[in-house]
């Protein structure tokens, strides 16, 4: 069963579960009709069948490699990215009056999940190009939004991020690379930056890095850092590519996964580079592109979730083993059931989340009011953790469902577990996101929290007449759910919440998955989504207790047991032995000579060990008429 795009879920979704009817009733998304977001994700699917899976494979097997200084890509990306910049996604969302078709992002988020579930390493290089246009469009000078956005819109430019450097991974702040003025207003920026996803490559005439980096007078830490707009090809008078910029590519990282996108590891020396947004306020315009990346990256999980279902399924139903009354391929047996269920009803709560986190991006857009605001930014961690974590474990699951031929790269099942386990590693790892959660995200006294606990529990309280059992189940979560948010803010010692906060985040996931599945079973009684709404309610909602549990643990157990223990402790060998003989119990101990004393010899741990090995399990041996016993001892 080759990839099929979920398009008639989607629209589903939209109509039913996620409130898509607020976003295109604004003003400013009044384009969004029922009949263009359809045609617009009937299209991406069409690209993604035909063109994007056609080259999944090959990314894999033939990575971009780098030669004589430049990146070469996999064999077929070009001609598919032409295809993505052709049909103008790269500005799905962009500004109308740059090129973009100015969609909102609910679209765009559907859209990429697909374009990842069909090719995730390419689909990258889509993401990263859209982040930088959103950089760009809120923070860049007009001449710059007039000279690059048309570019990066049409896909015949595209960009990158620069945050990452060797000594500088979730802490940015540490960063060093160095950013001096230049006469003309430019900047001359210099440093090295490592795991640079697409930092070069063939599909497109250029590249666009963003770089950050500190300027003069710029303080340590995350304050006093700068965003740079650093291109390959200086633009020339028309605008075109010009004389290569003063940066290069050192090598490419060796991956797990992805093969097809490549990671630069990239030398800025003295590169012209011009600033994006406020002098010392890079961080504060880099962040505008890795929410947008946060939320497409646990896009990009759900997608790679949505493809391994296909082909777990796919061969589910192909496969024959053993006999069932249920039918004659494994997906009759009940624990190959239970794990395409689980795939399904994962895949659709992790799919409700990214949306009606992509709704509220929509809303605080249209309406700029803060309660959106803080709605987008509560979600944003949740979506892009649990998203990769759906990904992850579907994926996993997946290879799971094929047996040994999932241990087999031939049957492609292990491609989707490989490419998408960085997923939880960039954009900021999933232990980060469920820190900022409980932190920054709580800052506004769990506001943003109880409000969606508040929809929650009334849209339970609506349920009960027709879906009375599933109802009770999701209102009880979310008071669970809210007792634990109230005990994590009334930590003082932020210790004791970041302790909990990754089972906090999983069982706020599972909880509003539960959610999303009884909105569905309401909104199609009897039908197949109803099904999927009790199997997880009754199976998969139940773990949010153990969550909440370990939530509320606090810090203390973690830091109970020294790291010197963690370490050692069942490891460590005796330092040195001594290898003590003992005449029989209720006799003097002796040492070898016959003196008395017990304690004969100290030897060293080797000797110690090979002795006993040898000996030891005699426990005792004759000497000048006298039987002696061994042991060991600890030095
Ligand atoms: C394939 C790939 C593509 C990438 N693409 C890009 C890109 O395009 N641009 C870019 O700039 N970067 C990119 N990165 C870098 C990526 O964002 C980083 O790898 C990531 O931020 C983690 O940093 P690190 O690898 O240094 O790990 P570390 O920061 O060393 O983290 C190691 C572990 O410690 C944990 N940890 C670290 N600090 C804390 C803390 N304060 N509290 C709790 N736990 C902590 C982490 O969660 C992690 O589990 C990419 C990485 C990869 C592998």
């Amino acid at each position: 069963m080759p990839y099929k795009a979920p398009v008639s879920d989607y629209a589903f979704l939209l109509k039913h579960v996620i409130g898509f009817d607020k976003v295109a009733a604004t003003d400013r998304f009044t384009e969004a009709t029922d009949d263009v977001v359809s045609a617009i994700l009937t299209e991406a699917g069409k690209l993604c069948e035909e063109v994007m899976v056609p080259v999944q494979r090959a990314g894999d097997l033939h990575p971009a490699a780098l030669e004589n200084g430049v990146v070469c890509t996999s064999p077929g990306y070009k001609e598919a990215w032409a295809a993505i910049a052709e049909g103008g996604w790269t500005g799905i969302s962009g500004d109308p009056e740059y090129g973009g078709m100015g969609l909102p992002m609910t679209v765009t988020t559907a859209v990429n999940e697909m374009m990842s579930a069909a090719c995730l390493s390419l689909q990258l290089a889509l993401l990263m190009t859209q982040g930088h246009i959103k950089v760009l469009e809120h923070h860049a000078s007009d001449e710059i939004k007039e000279l690059y956005l048309p570019k990066l819109m049409a896909g015949v430019w595209t960009g990158t991020m620069n945050l990452t450097e060797p000594q500088a991974g979730s802490d940015v702040g540490a960063l060093t690379s160095r950013a001096e003025p230049n006469d003309d207003g430019s900047y001359a920026i210099s440093g090295q930056k490592i795991y640079i996803s697409w930092g070069d490559h063939d599909i497109a005439d250029n590249i666009c890095h963003l770089v950050l980096a500190r300027m003069p007078g710029g303080m340590p830490g995350t304050k006093g850092i700068s965003l740079f707009l650093v291109p390959k090809y200086l633009p020339d008078a028309n605008g075109n590519p010009g004389v290569a910029n003063t940066l290069k590519i050192v090598s490419l990282e060796h991956k797990m996964g992805l093969h097809g996108s490549p990671t630069c590891v990239m030398q800025y020396d003295g590169a012209n580079g011009w600033l994006v947004g406020p002098a010392h306020g890079g961080m504060a315009a880099m962040f505008t592109m890795m929410n947008n990346a946060r939320l497409g990256v646990g896009g990009q999980g759900i997608g790679v979730a949505e493809g391994a279902f296909q082909h777990a399924m796919a061969y589910a139903l192909e496969r024959k083993q053993g006999r069932s009354i249920h039918g004659n391929s494994i997906a009759a047996h009940a624990d190959v059931r239970r794990m395409l269920m689980e795939m399904k009803a994962e895949i659709f709560a992790a799919r409700c989340i990214a949306l009606t986190n992509a709704v509220a991006v929509d809303m605080q857009t249209a309406t700029e009011d803060k309660d959106w605001a803080a709605r987008a930014a509560f979600l944003t961690p949740i979506t892009k953790a649990f998203g990769t974590d759906v990904g992850i474990n579907v994926a996993n699951t997946g290879i799971q469902v094929h047996g040994g031929m999932g241990f087999v790269e031939e049957a492609g099942a292990a491609q989707y577990a490989r490419d998408v386990r960085v997923t939880a590693i960039y954009e900021g790892t999933n232990g980060i996101q469920a820190m900022d959660l409980v932190a920054r995200k709580m800052m506004d006294g769990g506001d943003a929290a109880a409000q969606l606990l508040d929809e929650i529990g009334a849209q339970a309280e609506q349920a009960r007449g027709t879906h009375p059992e599933l109802a009770e189940a999701v209102w009880q979560s979310s008071e669970t759910l809210r007792e634990t948010t109230e005990w994590m803010i009334s930590q003082g010692d932020m210790d004791n919440r970041f302790a909990g906060a990754v089972p906090y985040l999983r069982a706020f996931a599972r909880v509003l998955g539960a959610h999303f599945h009884l909105m569905a079973a309401v909104a199609e009684p009897g039908g197949p989504r109803e099904t999927l709404a009790r199997f997880y309610i009754s199976r998969l909602l139940p773990e949010h207790t153990g969550l909440v549990q370990q939530a509320q643990s606090g810090a203390d157990g973690l830091y109970a047991m020294s790291l010197d223990d963690l370490v050692s402790w069942w490891t460590a060998r005796p330092r040195g032995c001594a290898i003590s003989l003992a005449g029989p119990a209720g006799t003097r101990n002796h040492n070898l000579d016959g003196r008395p004393g017990g304690r004969v010899a100290v030897v060293d741990a080797p000797t110690a060990w090979t002795m006993w090995m040898s000996m030891g399990w005699m426990m005792g041996w004759r000497v000048d008429n006298r039987w002696y016993r061994l042991w060991l001892e600890q030095d």
